[in-house]
């Protein structure tokens, strides 16, 4: 195992980053948490660091294999227009019309969460505690990456108008200023999906529709700004970084009416009822004998490489920080 890790390693493949921050993946996981019932608070809560950690692996796992990219997005835009008829939403009538290659190439996001769906509630089913909780802290991350408008976006950085630094300032900068703050996390309890193929494909939607809007009113309100106030020196980590600033990034909030809060408070919900439907779609399995279990030394080390192969690669290029 060690071996493929390193050798797909060498072949960094990330052009293209895709991800809420890691804050908030971290946030987003750790906040679904309280949204489930004591039968699955019972193992889920004393695992809230591990969950809120390992929300980023799929991000740390672009690193090294070049397939993990397509996860995280869909440029649902290729297909047409609102709200895209011509893209089945059943996988094999999908592969059938475009081809599975063709499909990876401009994102997979809504499969790929019912992919992670199965194997979730597999995991459950047999009471695999490290399953459990891998799947559940990385089905959060793409449960999260799909409410993010620009995932859903060709343009996804801005690139295509000038726009550039967009996606990280829409899912970064934002959450990072005002959602310790000012946000409001509380938010009920999880739900039973029954249709999630059709509930993952209405938060898709909602993306691709918010789209424009980000894009539209970043461009407004870049208008009212010169570029020395749009931007400004803050120091992050030791380190001097040229960013967003924070009345910039007020007033662009302002302008999208709480949207980054909305979509936030959205995915936690999402995130805690996909884990409680795969938990329901098992069988609601007694978690109680899982408490008491640790990850094995495989395991850990398996984790390891993942951390040392995204510092690496973090080194050359990030935007999701
Ligand atoms: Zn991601």
């Amino acid at each position: 195992m060690k071996k493929i890790f390193l050798f797909l390693l060498a072949i960094y493949p990330s052009e293209k980053l895709f991800c809420w921050g890691f804050y908030m993946h971290e946030q987003i996981n750790y906040h679904a948490v309280f949204l489930l019932p004591p039968e699955m608070m019972i193992l889920f809560k004393p695992n809230i660091e591990f969950l809120r950690a390992h929300a980023v692996d799929p991000d740390k796992r672009r690193y090294i294999v070049a397939s993990e990219g397509a996860h995280h997005f869909i440029d649902i835009d290729h297909y047409g227009k609102y709200p895209f008829p011509e893209l089945p939403r059943n996988w094999r009538d999908a592969v059938k019309k475009f081809s599975g290659d063709s499909l990876n190439a401009y994102g997979i996001v809504p499969w790929w969460i019912q992919i992670m769906q199965q194997r979730l509630t597999k995991a459950f089913r047999e009471k695999d505690r490290t399953k459990i909780l891998r799947l559940a802290a990385e089905i959060g991350h793409y449960i999260a990456d799909a409410h993010v408008p620009l995932h859903a976006s060709s343009n996804h950085n801005g690139q295509l108008t000038n726009q550039q630094g967009i996606h990280g300032f829409w899912e970064s900068r934002i959450p990072e200023l005002f959602a310790e703050k000012e946000w409001d996390f509380f938010i009920g309890r999880a739900e039973y999906i029954s249709q999630p193929g059709d509930f993952i494909w209405h938060r898709i939607l909602e993306s691709a529709a918010a789209s424009d809007t980000v894009l539209r009113y970043e461009k407004e309100i870049s208008r009212l700004f010169t570029e020395d106030r749009r931007f400004a020196f803050e120091e992050k980590n030791g380190t001097m970084i040229r960013q967003y600033s924070a009345e910039y990034a007020t007033a662009y909030n302002k302008k999208l009416n709480n949207m980054v809060e909305r979509r936030m408070r959205q995915s936690i919900y999402a995130v805690a009822s996909f884990w409680f439907t795969c938990w329901v779609d098992a069988g609601q399995p007694d978690l109680k004998n899982l408490v008491n279990q640790n990850f094995n030394q495989d395991e850990l080390k398996e984790f390891e490489i993942l951390d040392t192969a995204w510092k690496n690669g973090n080194q050359k290029e990030n935007i999701c920080k």
